[in-house]
């Protein structure tokens, strides 16, 4: 792969908006993914496999539990240092990212949260430090966008519960040490259950054959008669709501993320449009490729403010879930546009592993489609401003 000679395009100065935290923040994660991720990234996404190695750089560089109090491991920063940490190890991978988001918003964010204080105090530092991994299971096999009709459940028995089911499609789940799964007790209310691996019956085979998120580690969770410790339920929160708080989270750090994946190819095309002749030209020079990059920046720029204003939205405790839904859904769309046009700009060279477009326009394939479809958030806006409900 080509050296990383990324500059972030800020074309309305929403630099100005930022505090000297925030720029700090932004500036030693992009310089972690330049010396730590773009070097091997490639390499890791031909082979498919997550680079374990980089586990360690994440927790040091604040990664796991950005927002979570320092008490607990956590670096205490505020939403914006978090979206824009999310922005920058994206514009190195959509798959590292993922790690990232998975394990402070869908694993540390609930232990937080929803858990008691025995919890907080056992899970969050080693979460935290990146000694243990999670993984954060919702989705089913029968049961994706309506993960109300799960069936994975769990019944008293004794002084644990005994758990069946399974859940598909799980980030990190091939190597993580713990599982927040969500279940149904006996009166069909849903619960977080903090499973641990090497619990009898608990196991996590790898999904392959992915072409998206290749550096990521996908996998399924099965419980066959898992017996759970009952200490093991988040005590503070249950019903649906439980798993979508958390969802609310990483979905507002998938918003940041994708303008990071979105500035890479378009900072990348820009400077090849420069440097590649035809006719005796720069291809940048033709109005047809200049119409492309001047489309892409305008969406950047929308998106960039869009998502600033989320983060102030959602440092005074106001952002809606609504309003997270409509930054996840256009900043993807956003970005996946930008990827494919990108990847024309570059000719033949678009679709080779020399330069991260390609890559970053399969990641966004399963981007758009996580933590809630490009369709179940559209149709969230249009509950949300009708009133009328769409899902029934
Ligand atoms: C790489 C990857 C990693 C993932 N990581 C995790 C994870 O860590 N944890 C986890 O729990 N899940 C994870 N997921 C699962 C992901 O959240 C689901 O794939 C997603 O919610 C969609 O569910 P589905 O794939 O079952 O699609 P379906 O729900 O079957 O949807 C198929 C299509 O139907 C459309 N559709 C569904 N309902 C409606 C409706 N009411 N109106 C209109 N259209 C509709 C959808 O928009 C979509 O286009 C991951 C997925 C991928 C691909």
């Amino acid at each position: 792969m080509k050296p990383d000679l990324f500059e972030s395009p800020d074309y309305y100065n929403l630099d100005d908006l930022l505090t000297d935290e925030h720029k700090l923040v932004r500036s030693a994660t992009r310089a972690w993914v330049k010396r730590d991720v773009s070097p091997i990234i490639e390499d890791y996404a031909q082979k498919a496999e997550f680079p374990m190695q980089i586990i360690g750089g994440l927790a040091d560089i604040g990664a796991f539990g950005p927002y979570i109090p320092e008490e607990y491991g956590g670096s205490g920063l505020d939403q914006i240092s978090y979206g824009l940490m999310m922005q920058e190890i994206e514009r190195g991978d959509s798959g590292i990212r993922s790690t990232a988001s998975v394990q402070s918003s869908l694993v540390m964010y609930p232990i937080w949260k929803y858990g008691n204080e025995t919890q907080r105090q056992k899970y969050l530092p080693k979460l935290a430090s990146g000694e243990w991994m999670g993984c954060f299971g919702l989705t089913e096999p029968d049961h994706g966008s309506n993960p109300s009709e799960m069936v994975t459940n769990f019944k008293v028995k004794g002084d644990h519960y005994l758990l069946n089911g399974a859940k598909m499609w799980i980030s990190n789940a091939p190597f993580a040490q713990l599982a927040v799964v969500w279940a149904k007790d006996e009166n069909n209310r849903i619960h977080g259950l903090i499973v641990e691996r090497g619990m009898e019956g608990f196991s996590t085979p790898e999904t392959h054959n992915k072409w998206s998120l290749r550096a990521s580690a996908t996998g399924e969770l099965i419980f066959d008669n898992v017996k759970v410790p009952k200490e093991n339920i988040l005590p503070n929160k249950s019903g649906l709501g439980a798993p979508l708080g958390c969802l609310d989270s990483a979905r507002y750090g998938i918003a940041w993320g994708v303008i990071g994946a979105a500035m890479d190819c378009y900072d990348t095309a820009l400077r090849y449009s420069k440097e590649r002749m035809q006719f005796g030209k720069p291809i940048g020079q033709f109005q047809l490729q200049q119409k492309k990059l001047a489309e892409m920046i305008t969406e950047i720029t929308k998106a960039q403010l869009l998502t600033w204003r989320l983060g102030v939205l959602r440092n005074e405790g106001k952002a809606t879930s609504a309003q997270i839904s409509m930054a996840k859904r256009n900043n993807v769309n956003m970005a996946i546009n930008i990827a494919r046009e990108a990847r024309q700009i570059l000719g033949g060279m678009g679709i080779t592993g020399e330069y991260s477009i390609m890559r970053h326009s399969m990641n966004l394939e399963s981007v758009i489609t996580y933590e809630g479809t490009h369709d179940i958030h559209l149709l969230i806006t249009g509950l949300d401003i009708t009133g009328l409900n769409a899902f029934k």
